[in-house]
């Protein structure tokens, strides 16, 4: 980030770089390398961490003193761990910017929330309705409402549900309609899914792919029966076989991740998964990555939790460091999709969601994709308070601890709909700084030919 100061001081005029206003980060959290004399810094507002040496910290400890000039000085700015601006002023005003940024309109579409599995841990009320050819039209005429107000050409929708393959017909109805509508525009489009799997047969597959589908995600909760015990089909039944038969015989030319819900019925095959899913990658040439993580606790589960044995609450802080250092990334005051005006998910019956767990929640819908127009966002809102609810958790957020957090460019208070619905639910492993940056130099180590991990924005 660029300096905020105006220094139209005499270059002769030597002054300290604490005079010139250089201050140490305020969202620095470090950790000494074990076995050597290195010590790493991260900075979550930057999104980077690097490596230093003795000299360095050193010269770090005495910042205030060196000369303003001194060469280090461009290096840790750089690298985000010193600064001369009110970092906490810049993520409030990323936040406030959040609610219209827009890069592409991002719909989250349930052609169905009928689903063919009955997971114990799932948050959804399974309703067994499809998408009318009605409400499909909505759809499309909303994403023409959302480009024009935008002044977007870019679409990107992923595909949800229930089981979104149930319903194979109105993805590629809807997908044809959507691309055509970018393709007016000389715009783009992409699409992901998140499926269980079971339905990924080889004619989905190329259904997926010809339709832009360029990432997947599907849940593996285990190995075999710990899979099954989680992940079964509705009446009973497994589904183990199946899915990681799909994953091995289909040709798949785009990116599966392999999510496992990790719980602590199934936390000690985290190792044995990862390997697994790792051969079978090889010997199937499919682009699998193993991405674990942790099951917290929603009413449903907890409801359910006892019968098959599920800890919600159990401590997974291990499986939350290993996830959230896979995806570190820079400071922007916001969350999540739930903060933006272009982010909205739709439900089979056309209602439209701030939030992924809330699209079979229609009290908590903030609008019919048949009426709403983000050209006048609140005006055409059915219920604007489930709308503005949800844009205002962004920064500045408003609790106190959170402002005086170290974590806040991560964590800006939790998830959005947990904070509105349930509680604030703070970093697991917000009292364990060294191991969420030993787990990012672990990243760095991976990264072999840089000392720092980027920005992955
Ligand atoms: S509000 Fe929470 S649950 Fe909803 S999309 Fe954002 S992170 Fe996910
Ligand atoms: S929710 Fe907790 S960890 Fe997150 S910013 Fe607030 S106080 Fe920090």
């Amino acid at each position: 980030m660029a300096s905020s100061h105006n220094n139209s001081v005499d270059q002769t005029q030597s002054r300290t770089a604490g005079e010139a206003g250089w201050h140490v980060s305020r969202y620095n959290l470090s950790a000494p390398i074990p076995n050597t004399n290195k010590t790493a810094i991260a900075n979550l507002l930057k999104g980077n961490c690097a490596v230093y040496t003795p000299i360095e910290l050193y010269l770090l400890s005495v910042l205030d003193e060196l000369d303003e000039h001194h060469p280090i000085i461009e290096r840790f700015a750089k690298r985000g761990i010193i600064c001369r601006f009110d970092e906490l002023a810049v993520l409030d005003s990323l936040g406030r910017a959040a609610c219209t940024m827009e890069r592409s309109i991002e719909l989250t579409i349930c052609p169905t929330m009928g689903c063919n599995f009955d997971c114990p841990y799932c948050f959804e009320d399974h309703g067994r309705g499809k998408m009318s050819t009605e409400v499909q039209d909505d759809v499309v005429a909303l994403a023409q409402r959302m480009l024009d107000a935008s002044d977007s050409n870019c679409i990107h929708v992923s595909w949800f549900g229930g089981e979104p393959l149930l319903a194979p017909d109105i993805i590629e109805s809807l997908s044809k309609r959507l691309m055509a509508l970018a393709e007016e525009r000389d715009g783009s489009y992409s699409a992901s899914i998140i499926t269980n799997g079971y339905l990924l047969t080889q004619e989905n597959v190329d259904m997926l792919a010809s339709y832009n589908v360029t990432s997947a995600q599907v849940t593996i909760d285990g190995m075999g029966s710990t899979h099954d015990a989680t992940r079964r089909l509705v009446g009973g039944g497994s589904t183990f076989e199946r899915i990681v038969g799909n994953l091995r015989t289909c040709k798949i030319p785009f990116r599966v991740t392999v999510r496992h819900n990790v719980h602590e019925g199934n936390k000690h095959e985290i190792d044995k998964l990862e390997t697994y899913i790792e051969t079978l990658a090889e010997e199937s040439g499919n682009n699998l990555e193993y991405y674990p993580a942790p099951v917290s606790g929603n009413p449903v589960a907890e409801n359910r939790g006892e019968q098959v044995r599920l800890l919600c609450g159990t401590d997974t802080s291990d499986v939350g460091i290993r996830q959230e250092a896979s995806r570190f990334h820079i400071g922007r005051g916001h969350y999540c999709g739930a903060h933006n005006l272009w982010c909205v998910g739709i439900d089979y019956c056309g209602n439209l969601q701030k939030c992924w767990e809330a699209v079979d929640k229609p009290w908590v819908s903030f609008g019919n994709a048949h009426d709403w127009d983000p050209a006048h966002p609140f005006e055409t809102a059915s219920d604007p308070d489930n709308l503005t609810m949800y844009l205002n958790t962004a920064c500045p957020v408003p609790d106190e601890e959170c402002r005086e957090c170290v974590w806040l460019p991560m964590c800006v208070g939790g998830c959005p709909h947990k904070r509105l619905f349930e509680s604030r639910q703070c970093v697991a492993f917000k009292n364990n700084p060294e191991d969420y940056v030993l787990a990012l130099v672990d990243r760095i180590g991976k990264n072999k030919d840089k000392d720092e991990v980027a920005d992955k924005c």
